[in-house]
């Protein structure tokens, strides 16, 4: 089947010839000539399966380039799809004349969205909250909305969007047309799909198979500094004896190698640069297992075909998740077991989370091997291998007859000789610390219906409450959409006067205080940062000894008076607060403690 075959117009058709897509996906193929007939479509598919172009290219057609207001109005989770989406529209739209699309969503200024706005854009592609506050404002107007799109509609209802996705498309024209991409299928799916879509046509494309069940998928939260020191601990616990570990650049992969080596392990590298006769005399050498570990780019591995590697070492995310599963491939093979270990750091888990979708799966973490945990597996698996050769009858070797040294002396000696000779020395790192992880809360003041429960947990501080208006829902909107938090990663919300505490996983919680510690929610600026919980402090005014002065609570969003215009009395109180707030003890004490 070709484009040209499903109807589609001259404009787009030279598009997607510009693109370089020749013929269409089977989503494409099946959605494209119902949704161009002006029928609701369901299309349960998966990322990269082609849904952007099966939902974009009927929805342009249905744009009217003359009519300089809102046609097309597509709903997604995040601001990434959002902006992946924009520019795949704007990419068909090459050849349509006066058409035009932009991405809207929060946690970016509102000037170029409204300028787009206010220039008559067709087709806006959004995330729920911002296209409500847009649409309330009434810069967003959808009177005109022939097509409304959702796009992954699973992960909104995941992310709490369900109310406001509802809220939109009370404004919408009735006689709309409903396009509705979803990868997985659930009742509140179906419920939502009941609402919004009339004797729609649904399409379901299986998902291939993307990775092997033989292969165990594992993340391990590691700051990049640490990560050399973790490989090696793989092949101390002996869980690597034979690995080929991928980085992204040449640059890291002679890092690693450098690093490896100098801790006296076999490695060599594997990158694009190097001549072919070498390379050849790199693969043969981990071929006939005289290499522990093979450390490589991924252009370089291209051309590696090796059954039998145990495990498979992202050092880094690869940027690109088709890349992660044929990085992986490489272990598994032919029926064996096989594990891959992927390092992410803070900035990483929006990348993972897309993967995972890509994958289908929900990868195990786990946690770094303690240098502890390291050391006593060395230790039992030295015991094992001792009881071994003992199992093996053995003469007593003449040195060691006629000794005037108890067995049991000697025995111990031997062993603690094996220890030393045997082990490499490890290296102490961040991740051996335990980490800071706050009690989950008993009970809450508003509990979010369907928060997940998280085993462990960080108490998070976001300085805007009640007093705002902000609901728990805005809260999840926030951390998920903008902080790019992994489904599932936020707990319980509690909202007070004039703060939120958010439990969150601990491996999210320093990523959503960095991309989250000057933020917009409800119109509001506010900070989100790590909760430093009560400071004791008896000598704080009756009313906050009343009820205990938080030290992060502060109501930056509140203009404050300047300085000069607070009276003498006001300023000094002031000024003696922010001290208690910071010190938990009173000046004296602290004057007699630091004397
Ligand atoms: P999507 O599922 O929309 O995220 O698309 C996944 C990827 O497939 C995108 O990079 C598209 O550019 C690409 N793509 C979409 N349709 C086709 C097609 N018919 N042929 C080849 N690639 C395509």
């Amino acid at each position: 089947m070709t484009f040209s075959e499903l109807g589609i117009c001259p404009e787009i058709l030279e598009a997607i010839d510009v693109l370089g897509f020749e013929s269409p996906s089977p989503i494409q193929e099946q959605a494209i000539p119902p949704a161009l007939a002006g029928r609701d479509v369901v299309g349960l598919s998966h990322t990269g399966s082609g849904k952007t172009l099966a939902f974009s290219i009927p929805a342009l057609e249905g744009i009217d380039p003359g009519l300089a207001s809102v046609q097309v109005l597509c709903l997604v989770p995040t601001r990434e799809l959002a902006v992946q989406i924009c520019r795949e529209v704007e990419k068909l739209a090459l050849f349509l004349d006066g058409v035009s699309a932009v991405a809207i969503y929060g946690g970016a200024s509102f000037g170029p969205q409204l300028a787009a706005l206010h220039r008559g854009v067709q087709f806006v592609i959004g995330t729920p909250g911002r296209v409500i506050d847009l649409m309330e404002q009434g810069e967003l107007r959808t009177e005109q909305v022939n097509t409304l799109i959702l796009d992954e509609a699973d992960e909104m209802l995941d992310m709490g969007f369900q109310e406001d996705i509802e809220r939109v498309v009370a404004q919408l024209p009735a006689s709309r047309r409903t396009l509705f991409f979803s990868a997985t299928m659930s009742a509140p799916i179906h419920a939502l799909i009941e609402e919004l879509a009339t004797e729609p046509q649904t399409i379901e494309i299986e998902r291939p198979v993307m990775t092997v069940p033989t292969c165990e998928q594992v993340v391990y939260d590691v700051i990049f500094s640490s990560r050399i020191e973790v490989l090696s601990r793989l092949i101390e616990m002996g869980r690597m004896r034979r690995g080929l570990v991928f980085a992204n650049t040449k640059r890291v992969v002679d890092d690693v190698v450098d690093g490896m080596l100098a801790r006296g392990y076999a490695v060599d590298r594997l990158h694009g640069d190097m001549p072919q006769t070498l390379r050849e005399r790199v693969m043969d050498s981990f071929r006939r297992g005289n290499l522990h570990v093979l450390v490589a780019t991924d252009i370089a591995a291209r051309g590696l075909d090796i059954d039998d590697v145990d495990t498979v070492v992202n050092f880094e995310l690869p940027r690109d998740p088709e890349d992660y599963v044929h990085r992986i491939g490489r272990t598994a093979r032919a029926g064996r077991k096989g594990r891959a270990v992927t390092f992410i750091g803070r900035r990483d888990f929006s990348l993972l989370a897309r993967i995972e979708r890509f994958v289908g799966t929900r990868l195990t973490r786990e946690k770094v091997m303690t240098a502890e945990q390291v050391e006593t597996a060395r230790r039992e698996a030295l015991v094992d291998e001792i009881l071994d050769k003992a199992a093996a009858a053995h003469e007593l070797p003449e040195e060691l007859r006629d000794l005037e040294v108890e067995p049991d002396k000697l025995l111990c000696a031997m062993f603690h000789l094996l220890v030393d000779k045997g082990h490499r020395e490890l290296q102490p790192i961040p991740e051996d610390r335990p980490a800071r992880v706050a009690a989950a809360p008993k009970s809450t003041d508003s509990p979010r219906e369907q928060a997940p429960r998280l085993q462990e947990s960080v108490r998070l501080f976001l300085n805007g409450g009640k007093l705002l208006h902000i609901r728990p829902k805005d809260i999840a909107g926030l951390l998920y959409n903008e902080g790019g938090a992994p489904k599932g990663s936020v707990g319980d919300i509690r909202i007070f006067a004039k703060h939120s505490l958010i439990e969150v996983s601990p491996e999210v919680a320093p990523m959503l205080c960095e991309r989250l510690a000057t933020c917009r929610i409800c119109g509001y600026e506010v900070n989100l940062r790590e909760d430093r919980g009560y400071v004791e402090s008896p000598e704080l005014p009756g009313e906050h000894r009343r009820r205990g002065y938080r030290e992060n609570e502060s109501t930056d969003y509140r203009p404050r008076r300047p300085r000069e215009k607070r009276s003498g009395y006001r300023e000094e109180r002031y000024a003696g607060r922010r001290e208690r707030e910071e010190h938990p003890f009173s000046r004296f004490e602290r004057r007699r403690r630091y004397r």
